[in-house]
């Protein structure tokens, strides 16, 4: 049986988009435990703090998030299969790098981003002073706007284990649009 809705077309268990673009949404969260340190590598930026993240690489949770969420919306696994903890040539690696090689991914599979919304996770320190220079420093590894990315942060209103800070945690939704039509 075929049924024509408006400009989609329903056959079967087909659902063939004929003139409107393909959106994809994704998902990305990460966590890290928080050991002594100096600082927290966060969206790429360097965040002064009296701790670190406990991580095989650099721990920057946000990034991570961002690359589950993009990796997901293009159905392309996630940063565990890309990226193994196993491998020694991602011990202490670059997540700025780790999200280049994402965005070329998704390049290749003719995927463009349309946004991305995050929440960082995390007591304290405050990440308002910091939140514009992450929204440009991911923009630019990215090749989008800074207004294309959306940065919020939220205690843990000093329960659990964000507000106990023994770690701080991100999330990310991110659109994708096919260039293919
Ligand atoms: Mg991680």
């Amino acid at each position: 049986m075929e049924l024509r809705l408006g400009r989609h077309e329903y056959g079967g268990n087909r659902c063939k988009m004929t003139t409107h673009p393909q959106y994809r949404i994704g998902l990305g969260h990460d966590t890290h435990r928080f050991t002594a340190g100096d600082h927290l590598q966060l969206g790429s930026v360097r965040v002064p703090a009296d701790r670190a993240f406990l991580a095989h690489s650099d721990g920057d949770v946000l990034i991570h998030a961002i690359m589950d969420a993009l990796l997901g919306a293009a159905a392309l696994g996630d940063i565990g299969e890309m990226f193994p903890d196993n491998d020694p040539a991602n011990r202490g690696r670059d997540s700025a790098e780790m999200l280049r090689q994402v965005k070329k991914l998704l390049d290749e599979r003719n995927w463009k981003i349309i946004n991305l919304d995050c929440i960082v996770f995390l007591q304290s320190p405050k990440l308002g002073p910091y939140k514009a220079e992450i929204q440009s420093r991911l923009a630019m590894i990215l090749d989008l706007e800074p207004t294309q990315i959306g940065v919020k942060a939220k205690t843990g209103e000093g329960i659990g284990f964000i507000g106990r800070e023994e770690g701080a945690s991100a999330e990310c939704v991110a659109l994708l649009q096919s260039r293919d039509l």
